[in-house]
């Protein structure tokens, strides 16, 4: 596991820069050092599976933080946001009658990309907030500099959530009865639940159907969940990154699943390079510029072997744009013979921003956008994958809209995220309603 792998020497965009060499050098020689976080076998085990969701046997569900941060690394935050994507899966298995595969944007979460190099506020001018990977979102000069120590410390936050992570979802916490019980109290106590009282009440009928038939199998008491991030910052994944000694081949230990974001997909740059030699599946975000041959070249360099479940491409178009500009994508992929996962991020290409200046995103347009992305695939005859969502397990003011009727005024009350706004709890569960009941009536 030790072998040292050469990166060569490309343009990497979106990297800080360290002030401090020698404490750059000593925490990627920490970073070396340290054991994984997560096993090849788990990760090929996870291409598998996205395998069968590139087939349309299964479908995959994404969530998490924008930016977790070291302050919400607490087992009730961890385990909210753990219940939010468990519940959401629970009535899109009902909904889309498929398998989901339950993948958390958590546990390595910590590095973003940001538009601006720097942020003025009252005409003072400091560094961005780049994640609690690399400096502190206070406004404060000390705060906003660039700490390679910070690289280490994300690397043992994401080891404790992931610690959590794995004993709730193999311990019994994550029973799919008990998933049921507090989608049953959310639809008992919340006005959102009650619109979708007949879908929940399905879901109760199946199961005891099950039960009735004797059926408790293992799927039941125990699920699979695999952690998801963007690998952004090449300093923390290089050194996370090592040759298995099954395979002899490279594999990054940071996550199961790493993303290439839309800032950093150049093609002949470091982030394309990384994850064309990580043995991880992988995802490449594609925003409403990408062109078809764009995509069809991602394909060949990122998975020249056709390997089905290597690759996902996370589509992010905004809702005016997502029925225009996927369709021409797809059917050159489709031309191309490349088995990708299609998964809809609804939230990234539909950001705005408020009269009374929050960052928010309208519950409607995120819907518009996912039932966008169905409508596109169902014309084309293709899979639509699955979804990838930025969601917080609290009660958080940060998106406006859904049933709750969350409005631009309540935005004030708690808006939390270090970064891009979240689906509330409340919200997210809806949106999974939403799409089970889009899925059913059809
Ligand atoms: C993100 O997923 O938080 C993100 C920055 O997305 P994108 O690269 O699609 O803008
Ligand atoms: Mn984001």
């Amino acid at each position: 596991m030790t072998a040292q792998i050469s990166w060569p020497n490309l343009p990497a965009a979106q990297q800080p820069e360290w002030p401090d060499s020698a404490a750059l050098e000593y925490a990627q020689q920490r970073l070396r050092s340290m054991p994984p976080l997560v096993f090849a076998g788990e990760c090929d085990t996870l291409t598998d599976r996205l395998a069968d969701v590139a087939a349309g046997k299964a479908f995959v569900l994404m969530g998490g933080d924008c930016a977790e941060t070291f302050v919400a690394n607490t087992a009730d935050s961890i385990k909210a946001r753990l219940q939010t994507v468990l519940q959401m899966a629970v009535v899109l298995t009902y909904g889309a009658s498929l398998p989901v595969v339950k993948v958390g944007r958590m546990a390595g979460q910590y590095f973003k990309p940001r538009s601006k190099p720097t942020e003025v506020r009252d005409g003072v001018e400091l560094p961005s907030y780049k994640g609690d990977g690399i400096n502190e979102i206070e406004f404060e000069a000390d705060a906003r500099r660039v700490n390679a120590a910070r690289l280490v410390e994300a690397y043992h936050a994401s080891c404790s959530t992931l610690n959590l992570v794995r004993a709730f979802t193999q311990g019994g916490f994550a029973d799919l009865r008990m998933v049921h019980s507090w989608n049953q109290s959310f639809v008992g106590s919340s006005p959102v639940g009650q619109h979708y009282e007949k879908v929940a009440s399905d879901i109760d009928r199946a199961l005891a159907f099950m039960s009735a038939c004797g059926r408790d199998p293992d799927e039941f008491r125990r699920t699979e969940f695999f952690a998801a991030h963007e690998a952004l910052v090449l300093d923390y994944e290089r050194p996370l990154t090592r040759i298995d000694s099954r395979t002899g081949k490279p594999y990054s230990v940071s996550g199961h699943f790493l993303w290439i974001g839309e800032r950093t997909r150049q093609m002949d740059g470091a982030h394309i390079d990384f994850a064309a030699t990580i043995h991880n599946p992988i995802g490449v975000k594609l925003g409403p510029t990408t062109t078809p041959e764009l995509a069809v070249e991602l394909a060949n360099k990122l998975n020249p072997h056709k390997i089905p479940g290597r690759l996902t491409f996370i589509t992010r178009m905004g809702h005016g744009q997502i029925r225009t500009v996927l369709p021409a994508i797809v059917q050159a992929i489709e031309e191309s013979g490349h088995p990708v996962v299609w998964c809809c991020d609804p939230m990234h290409g539909n950001t705005k921003e408020t009269s009374n200046g929050y960052k928010t995103r309208s519950y409607d347009e995120v819907i518009d956008e996912v039932f966008g992305f169905f409508e596109v695939h169902r014309s084309l005859g293709t899979h639509p994958g699955g979804l990838h969502i930025e969601l917080t397990g609290d009660d958080v003011t940060e998106c406006i809209g859904g049933v709750s009727g969350l409005s631009e005024l309540d935005l004030e009350d708690r808006y939390e995220t270090a970064c891009d706004p979240r689906l509330n709890r409340e919200q997210s569960v809806e949106l999974a309603f939403h799409v089970a009941d889009m899925l059913l009536k059809r």
